[in-house]
């Protein structure tokens, strides 16, 4: 992968239409509102809030990108923060070392639970 193709189609990570601009997080304007609107959803202030933080940050990075379409128990690809690894998320589990363990919620999978809301 070159840096410097410039003729890339940017599309919206969320419904997969295509962006006249690149777009920080991947998403397109009406998706990341919609994903904001999510985050603050009462739903979400059963987490710890640092780690709604964490799954806002994800989120706004673009780290989560639904890997199918079905609006139920939709899973995701998750980045990890150095992004050198992708997890598997959703709602229910998550793949990253702190979801296997299962012990608390990670943060992926606020985020998938944030983007299951903005559906
Ligand atoms: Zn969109
Ligand atoms: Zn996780």
């Amino acid at each position: 992968m070159s840096a410097k193709t410039s003729t890339t189609t940017h599309r919206c990570a969320k419904c997969g239409r295509v962006l006249r601009n690149p777009s920080p997080d991947g998403y397109g304007p009406k998706c990341r509102a919609k994903v904001r609107r999510a985050t603050r959803s009462p739903e979400l202030a059963t987490y710890k809030p640092h780690l709604v933080e964490a799954a806002i940050e994800l989120l706004e990075q673009g780290g989560l990108i639904p890997l199918r379409k079905s609006s139920k128990n939709r899973v995701y690809l998750a980045a990890s923060s150095d992004g050198s690894k992708t997890y598997k998320t959703a709602r229910a589990a998550c793949t990253c070392p702190a979801g296997l363990k299962a012990i608390h919620v990670c943060k992926h999978r606020i985020a998938a639970h944030a983007f299951d809301l903005a559906s």
